[in-house]
């Protein structure tokens, strides 16, 4: 089967909810994907920071194939003898309490979504059925009901109504604005410390640290949402760590995997966590000795190979080759670590060009709304695969 014959599969059987590009890949390795073709690419997206370790990682890959030769469910009416020691390792890396294990990072959200209401009602005192969280204009968190009733991107809305109620929106980056917004009923806020699917936006200096101040003066919870800034991505193992703050909650996922099985988890502290109690939230996979054998693994990878102090010195190498391109296109170059955006002038007629240019020339990777391109290559880059990019990025760039 060639290409064409793949794509024409989809297109005939499957919903019609992604407008992939046309490269249908078979392989990975490390940085490195083929298609079908033979045809080999740099992968530039990382399933979005799902594949953090880089593709079909060798001791993630073992650890997988032994767990799940021994033991893979047991559902959480029983015990298993993964997850004390994933929650243990899981703790002392991320200087959390509690952990909660689900799969999908949108479950992490809904999860952490009603640990916030139940210790507002709970702990905070918040009068029945009026809990209030506050979330920023232009979030992504997932793709259930609560989460795109709460986005502020129409095609994400659209016709999926009604939502539940009890969210109020404020701007991103705009600490005045979440002041402006508590209120006694506020329960929580959730943020993610940098924007991704928005365009890689990241806040101004101070503003974290400011959002921390202000949720604990008012006893609210700050929700970090760091499914795509978390575990390496932005040079730190999480992006709270650049403005040296504590969530109450952090949400992570993707990456918590290696790209293997969705695995996503809440970290909290015990003072939240600790509302829940037996029969009030659960997951028949969440916890299940085959995903968090994979999530340990991956997360000792993360630590032992490196790969968090990699993606701060490639994400500042690859910063510094993007800007040194002379196009007068280019409005904005921006991020931290390995999240890294480019964003073009309107009068570029969109990002989309560039992206097909370069899956041409072997790179791939995707626009996030029109004008913006994303480069987050997985976390095992090397210095030469950066210039790899960096000569295949100005090539497209500057030929328009
Ligand atoms: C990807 C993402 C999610 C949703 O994760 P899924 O596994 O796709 O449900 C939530 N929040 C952020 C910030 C994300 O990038």
């Amino acid at each position: 089967m060639k290409t064409q014959d793949y794509i024409a599969l989809e297109n005939q059987y499957g919903a019609n909810n992604y407008a992939p590009l046309d490269v249908v890949l078979t392989k990975g390795e490390g940085v490195w994907v083929e298609d079908v073709e033979g045809k080999r690419y740099m992968d530039c997206l990382s399933a979005y920071s799902a594949v953090n370790q880089g593709h079909c990682h060798p001791k993630i890959m073992q650890a997988m194939s032994e767990q799940m030769q021994k033991l893979t469910l047991t559902s959480r009416a029983f015990r298993n003898d993964q997850l004390g020691l994933f929650y243990e390792e899981l703790c002392k890396l991320t200087n959390s309490h509690k952990v909660l294990p689900m799969n999908s990072g949108a479950e992490a959200v809904e999860t952490a979504i009603k640990v916030v209401r139940k210790w507002g009602y709970k702990v905070k005192g918040v009068p029945e059925d009026q809990a209030e969280i506050i979330v920023c204009e232009n979030n992504f968190h997932g793709r259930t009901i609560a989460i795109v009733g709460f986005s502020s991107d129409e095609d994400s809305r659209n016709g999926f109504g009604p939502f539940p109620t009890g969210f109020k929106t404020i701007p991103f980056g705009d600490a005045q604005a979440l002041k402006d917004a508590i209120t006694p009923n506020t329960v929580g806020f959730m943020v993610e410390p940098i924007q991704g699917e928005a365009g890689v936006i990241v806040p101004p200096a101070g503003y974290l640290k400011e959002v921390r101040e202000i949720c604990t003066e008012n006893n609210v919870t700050l929700v970090l949402d760091e499914i795509q800034t978390g575990l390496g991505r932005t040079g730190k193992l999480l992006a709270e760590e650049h403005d040296g703050i504590e969530a109450d909650l952090t949400l992570i996922g993707k990456a918590l995997s290696g790209g293997f099985y969705p695995v996503s988890a809440v970290l909290s502290n015990t003072a939240v966590m600790d509302v829940l109690q037996p029969g009030e939230h659960g997951s028949t996979f969440g916890g299940n000795p085959l995903g968090v054998a994979v999530a340990r693994e991956s997360l000792k990878v993360l630590v032992e190979e490196g790969l968090i102090e990699n993606a701060e010195k490639m994400g500042a190498y690859f910063i510094e080759g993007l800007r040194k391109i002379e196009q007068a296109q280019i409005k904005e170059i921006r991020g931290k670590g390995l999240l890294i955006a480019v964003e073009f002038d309107p009068e570029a007629g969109g990002a989309h060009q560039f992206v097909e240019e370069l899956s041409e020339k072997g790179l791939l990777c995707k626009e996030t709304h029109v004008h913006t391109i994303r480069f987050a290559p997985p976390l095992v880059i090397t210095k030469d695969e950066v210039d790899w990019a960096l000569e295949r990025i100005e090539e497209v760039f500057t030929a328009a």
